[in-house]
């Protein structure tokens, strides 16, 4: 009875085409996005396309000196939680550093970007009795799960839609405690939220807001603050959460606000307060990553410039790319096992590896590639992505941009 409940999970998941395979990998230090392929039977040279590590920065050797410096000063793990001996001096200077980023009071460290809005989101109607948490609709799982867990009352508003936003707002009494949650960068689009105008919105109808800017930290602002950042508007957001996982190229997740909030998410969080800390290793590699990219402009530039001639370029070849306004470049497919397939043949045929995304995390219908040009990724490489693509494109017969 149980295995059989078990299998049927998965079948379900094979004859809608959106059964996970993980891709195997050893990327090369020092000579990303190359990487080894392992397999099944072998192992091939490819060149990834699909990672996070924007900037490059899990090679950067200021963040491998900082890590190496760590590990031979303290070891490896934490040895507790926060509360128990596993507060250590990189964490207090990690939380500085991340506090000074954003030009907030006070941050709080935890073990993934997931964590962060899983864990401050569901405490948060805990502290506001009757809290309403307005969620735009193409919210990261996350802070979806975060929401739902914590069973307060919830509004979806549409995505990046203002006057729909403020309907929902004006019709809820102005005392009652309300919080709307939103990204900077919505990383399967690349679309970037109006920040400054939906700051209007919560002052006028008396709301909090809380910022995801997990797609933007280390990318964009002149420091590497994010989107708010770059638009002026950092001080204007109470929460901002963000991670060191992808712009900053290591691992963990964070909030930044003001001490009175910070200090009580840390008091009442469970998922920041029962859990083992980072390993202080971690917490010195994103120390100095921060720290680089609050100075060097270096990598933000280049990586926005490759962006825009991976899209320029897909676009010249009649590839359907979707507009996107940042360094995300999302290409439409619009069917899970057209998508899957094309993704194999990458793979297998030319040594090039994008992972499909299908439902749920884009709708259904909307199945798509999604390519994260890198600084490194060269002019040949992104010459034969395009290549390889028209190929498979017109192997297919499939349809191209108008
Ligand atoms: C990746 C992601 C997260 C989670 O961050 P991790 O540090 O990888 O757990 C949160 N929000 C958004 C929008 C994301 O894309």
């Amino acid at each position: 009875m149980y295995k059989k409940a078990l299998e049927k999970a998965i079948a379900s998941l094979h004859s809608e085409g959106r059964y996970r395979v993980f891709a195997d990998i050893i990327r090369h230090k020092g000579n990303f996005p190359n990487a080894t392929y392992h397999r099944p039977g072998g192992t091939d040279e490819i060149v990834v396309w699909c990672s996070n590590d924007y900037l490059a920065m899990g090679q950067h050797p200021v963040v491998l000196q900082a890590m190496h410096e760590a590990i031979d000063t303290v070891g490896a793990g934490s040895g507790g939680t926060r509360n128990i001996a596993g507060t250590t001096h990189y964490h207090i200077e990690l939380e500085t550093e991340l506090a000074d980023l954003h030009g907030k009071e006070a941050a709080l460290l935890f073990t993934s970007g997931y964590i962060a809005n899983d864990a401050t989101l569901s405490t948060l109607v805990k502290i506001f009795p009757g809290l309403v948490i307005l969620s735009d609709e193409l919210n990261h799982a996350s802070m979806i799960e975060g929401i739902k867990r914590g069973g307060g009352s919830k509004q979806i508003w549409k995505h990046n839609d203002l006057a729909d936003l403020e309907e929902r707002l004006k019709a809820l009494p102005y005392d009652q405690p309300k919080l709307i949650a939103f990204e900077s960068v919505y990383s399967m689009d690349g679309d970037i939220a109006p920040i400054g105008a939906i700051c209007d919105l919560a002052e006028k109808y008396n709301a909090m807001t809380y910022l995801d800017e997990v797609h933007a930290v280390g990318l964009y602002g002149p420091r590497g603050g994010g989107i708010g950042e770059r638009d002026g508007v950092m001080h204007r957001v109470d929460i901002i959460e963000g991670t060191l996982a992808k712009g900053f190229g290591l691992m963990g997740g964070y909030i930044v606000s003001s001490a009175t909030m910070v200090d009580v998410i840390r008091s009442y969080a469970p998922g920041f307060i029962f859990t083992t800390s980072l390993a202080p290793v971690l917490a010195a590699g994103a120390t100095a990553s921060i720290r680089h990219l609050k100075t060097s402009q270096v990598e933000r530039a280049q990586h926005q410039e490759r962006a825009a001639v991976l899209k320029r370029k897909l676009a010249a070849a009649g590839l359907p790319v979707m507009p996107s306004v940042c360094h995300i470049v999302p290409v439409l497919v619009g069917d899970p096992v057209i998508c899957k397939q094309i993704s194999d043949e990458l793979l297998n045929d030319f040594k090039i590896y994008v992972q499909p995304i299908n439902f749920p995390t884009v709708p259904r219908g909307t199945e798509r590639l999604r390519f994260t040009p890198g600084p490194a990724h060269t002019d040949e490489q992104i010459d034969d992505l395009v290549k390889a693509l028209s190929t498979i494109w017109k192997r297919r017969d499939l349809k191209l941009a108008a």
